[in-house]
């Protein structure tokens, strides 16, 4: 395995097929960036896991020396499964069977093959396969998704044994606390799943409703209390990762409640749709952030807030101005809104690029100023720097 370290807390894109969209690992590199989740499912749906296991592992597959995480696949079936709802599509206590909506061929997916494909991958961490739910689930679904996810996790932790006997040469392993909008079933999930004894914890059910956005604010205030509430059950001296989080200021939100690793699609997926993150005051929407516990007193809610400019909107048309005049980045020190608007207006992949460099490293340096202020003030006393062999 590559020597790797991750300064927590700490923000990861999703590389799902292995890429950022238009980006490569030396962007990346440029932008700061020091850890990808990827996608189990789908590299294994693509050049599958045994062909990168030849390959000597997926650091040296993509030549790039930093943190990796891939997922369990459970949450693309999940969604696979919701998405059709046919018969074909199929997960009991065995295992996911299901249909490869791409070649249309039968695929399983069980906890130990879910480990052995990420055993293939040589990530730096892995995540156990996890029954996922929506948020509208009733309660028998939501008890059954806990007492699945936790016998999977037990059958992952034999498989994860079996596998690497020697201490040394371990990758991080992560088990996902399910439970929905239950305080009781999430007591339960945390309990039996942290008897396991694992590195790391992740937070199950996000979005813990369908869609892209919530659809209430009563919806999003639930969100949170579960955060808090499952981040209190969780030991200080495990990684606590908030799966799937967010935007910005919902990761504030986490780190304020002590979560400590974050992954989204949201600023690439945004960048693409010319939803450009900004500092606070730049334009078109704000997002406000008022610290309220590990933060507080010490950083302001002017610190934690920006804007979001919407790039693609006729007011941008004459504009010379960067994207962000306090932005380093490729894209605010060499195009204009003008260009930029005009780029993504056409669907020019450099643009797609430019857009996604920006919103990269704004995310970046919103963590990273947090995580350096946490460290000023010594609020942060436990694996704040994880090294692995
Ligand atoms: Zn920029």
């Amino acid at each position: 395995m590559y020597k790797t370290e991750i300064d927590l807390p700490a923000f990861m894109p999703d590389a799902t097929y292995g890429a950022i969209k238009t980006l490569s690992f030396n962007d990346l590199n440029n932008i700061g960036i020091h850890g990808v989740v990827t996608n189990t499912l789908h590299i294994e749906q693509t050049i599958g896991s045994e062909n990168i296991k030849k390959i000597g592992g997926i650091h040296k597959f993509f030549n790039w020396n930093k943190f990796i995480v891939t997922d369990s696949g459970g949450w693309q079936v999940f969604s696979l499964i919701n998405a059709k709802e046919d018969t074909k599509h199929i997960v009991t206590e065995v295992g996911c069977s299901f249909l490869n909506t791409k070649n249309g061929k039968h695929c399983f997916l069980s906890p130990e093959t879910s480990i052995m494909i990420q055993h293939n991958l040589q990530p730096n961490a892995m995540i156990v396969l996890d029954f996922p739910i929506h948020g509208n689930a009733t309660y028998s679904e939501r008890k059954q998704s806990v007492k699945i996810t936790t016998q999977w996790a037990k059958r992952s932790l034999k498989k994860f044994k079996e596998i690497y006997s020697n201490n040394n040469n371990r990758p991080i392993l992560g088990a996902v606390i399910q439970g929905g909008n239950d305080f009781e079933l999430r007591t339960i999930s945390a309990t039996e799943l942290l008897e396991l004894d694992l590195q790391m914890y992740n937070f199950g059910g996000t979005p813990m409703y369908f869609g892209e956005t919530w659809k209430t604010t009563k919806e999003y205030r639930i969100f949170h209390e579960m955060l808090v509430y499952v981040s209190s059950l969780i030991p200080n001296d495990k990684i606590k990762y908030a799966m799937g989080v967010g935007q910005p200021i919902d990761i504030a939100f986490c780190i304020d409640y002590g979560w400590d690793l974050f992954d989204t699609v949201l600023p690439t997926r945004n960048a693409r749709h010319g939803y450009l993150y900004t500092s606070l005051g730049t334009t078109d929407e704000t997002r406000i952030y008022k610290p309220q516990n590990l933060l507080k007193n010490i950083l302001s809610e002017d610190e934690l807030s920006y804007s979001i400019m919407h790039i693609k909107t006729q007011r941008y048309i004459h504009d010379s101005e960067p994207v962000d005049a306090n932005c380093k980045c490729e894209c605010c020190t060499t195009v204009s809104r003008s260009y930029l608007r005009h780029l993504l207006k056409i669907r020019e992949p450099s643009g797609y690029r430019l857009a996604t460099i920006h919103n990269l490293t704004f995310y970046e340096n919103y963590v990273r100023k947090i995580r350096t202020k946490l460290r000023q003030n010594k609020k942060i006393n436990f694996h704040n720097h994880l090294k692995l062999k």
